[in-house]
């Protein structure tokens, strides 16, 4: 995949899967802006890792929850690179309770981030995306954003929305060739799922066909391949990475 000379923001890009997408990206040329919320450690180890390796990568902390600090996101990458081709929203939490007990205020953050988070960032990236030959805009769903989950209904709905804003973003920007896809993935090790209690993490891999857990990579290469040229004629897809486990 050639994507020299082109200019990507990774949100959540410091950890797990984001990291990996993050680094993946700058070692086929891409000019990676690696955003964190709190991981400033992990940011900065990233970007000298990219640079060591001969690439370029700049850490950006921003909540992209905060309407104003997503703006602050895309200017920082204009203000250091000109312009933008490549869009990963990837940043998201989850906070797991069932209906009955959950509180507002976890339904809240989980949209906030999730949903509102991916939308700030693309309008505020559009008009640079837009003057992109290449641009791209590659969504990180779930795929209990399709399937929902008891104990999710935060998630699965911040995750549902974002496959519903991803076809009206590739209507809205199709005209000027930007391309907006969606991946759900699976099951993904990472520190997200690394918290989860084994029993329950067995029960899942009994339901996966490939029968192994995900990992960064199955997801940063699907990335990888969007933002490439390979995937010019894709728009407002949604491709799952999930070893099988909802075809
Ligand atoms: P993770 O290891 O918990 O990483 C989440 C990343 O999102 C962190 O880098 C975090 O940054 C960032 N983030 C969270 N809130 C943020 C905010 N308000 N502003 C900026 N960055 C923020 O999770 P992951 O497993 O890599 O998940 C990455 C994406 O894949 C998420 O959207 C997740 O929903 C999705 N996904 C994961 C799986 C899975 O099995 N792992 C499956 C399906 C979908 P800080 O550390 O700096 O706070």
């Amino acid at each position: 995949m050639d994507l020299q000379s082109r200019v990507a923001i990774v949100s959540g890009g410091a950890s797990g899967i984001g990291r990996t997408i993050s680094l993946m990206l700058a070692e086929h040329g891409a000019t990676v802006v690696v955003n964190y919320r709190s991981s400033e450690q992990k940011a900065q180890a990233l970007v000298a890792e990219i640079k060591a390796k001969g690439g370029e990568a700049l850490a950006v902390q921003a909540d992209i929850s905060q309407f104003d600090q997503a703006k602050h996101l895309v200017d920082e990458t204009i203000k250091a690179y000109g312009k933008l081709d490549i869009l990963v929203n990837n940043a998201g939490i989850n906070h797991d309770q069932l209906v009955l007990r959950m509180q507002e205020d976890q339904f809240d953050r989980v949209i906030e981030t999730n949903l509102k988070g991916t939308w700030s960032l693309t309008k505020h990236a559009a008009k640079h995306l837009l003057r992109s030959p290449h641009g791209r805009i590659i969504n990180i769903s779930s795929i209990i954003g399709l399937i929902g989950n008891a104990g999710q209904s935060n998630y699965s709905a911040s995750k549902a929305g974002i496959l519903g804003l991803t076809k009206s973003l590739a209507k809205e920007f199709a005209s000027r060739q930007v391309t907006v896809n969606a991946i759900c993935p699976g099951f993904i090790e990472t520190e997200m799922t690394d918290q989860l209690d084994p029993k329950f993490v067995e029960l899942y891999l009994a339901n996966i066909p490939l029968k192994r857990l995900g990992q960064a990579e199955d997801v940063a290469n699907v990335v990888l391949f969007l933002a490439s040229d390979y995937a010019s004629y894709m728009t407002g897809q949604t491709l799952i990475i999930d070893g099988g486990m909802v075809m």
